[in-house]
């Protein structure tokens, strides 16, 4: 395929990027190092670190574990949505203007991609549950959002992951949409393939 540009919208992997409250942070350890011929690190982190995927067993008693979902699923074109004006959450009156289809991958820019992922915020922009629920009544794809939840945080309602990962729509976490403006891309987006999990971190680029 053809394509100009590759755009990163996966955020960097280190000691010091930020997790969701409560997940584990990223540990990098070296436990060899070049005095014994090559460099080894133990890496320790949570599934829900950095860019990842929620499978339906995050929220799914016995749900389907990530390497359940065919990888068809995160490999195609998709859809780069202005969220930016929406306060506080995503609104369906948002969704509903931009005339989303059944199939497509969604991704949802709104102002957290603007403010940055160096400090954790608790008012980052979530997806309120109607909108979650219009997009699985619409049946995409998949649904990603530029922050590492895609329900508010502390709140009990967890709706907004419910409504999708119930149709194993999957939900991608923790886009960096700041370079990127609203419009069609392809997407490429795999994650680790570890067996039976919840969730994973994943590479996501897209291609223009
Ligand atoms: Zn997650």
């Amino acid at each position: 395929m053809n394509y100009q540009q590759i755009i990163d919208i996966s955020l960097p992997l280190h000691e010091g990027t930020i997790v969701y409250p409560g997940n584990p942070a990223i540990e990098i350890e070296e436990i060899k190092s070049q005095s014994s011929g090559s460099v080894l690190s133990k890496i320790t982190l949570g599934s829900h670190t950095g860019t990842h995927i929620d499978s339906q067993k995050h929220v799914v008693d016995r749900g389907k574990p990530l390497d359940k979902i065919a990888l068809e699923t995160f490999i195609g074109n998709c859809r780069v949505i202005d969220c930016t004006s929406d306060e506080r959450s995503v609104k369906v009156e948002t969704l509903q203007k931009n005339n989303i289809q059944k199939g497509e991958r969604i991704l949802l820019k709104t102002t957290n991609s603007s403010r940055g992922f160096e400090t954790f915020y608790d008012d980052y922009i979530f997806v309120s549950p109607e909108a979650s629920k219009y997009l699985a009544d619409t049946e995409v794809a998949l649904v990603a959002i530029d922050y590492l939840s895609i329900k508010q945080r502390g709140s009990k309602d967890n709706r907004p992951h419910t409504y999708l990962l119930e149709k194993n729509i999957p939900i991608i976490e923790g886009v960096d949409l700041s370079k990127v403006e609203a419009g069609e891309y392809f997407l490429v987006i795999l994650p680790l393939k570890f067996i039976g999990t919840d969730g994973a971190p994943a590479r996501a680029v897209l291609l223009k």
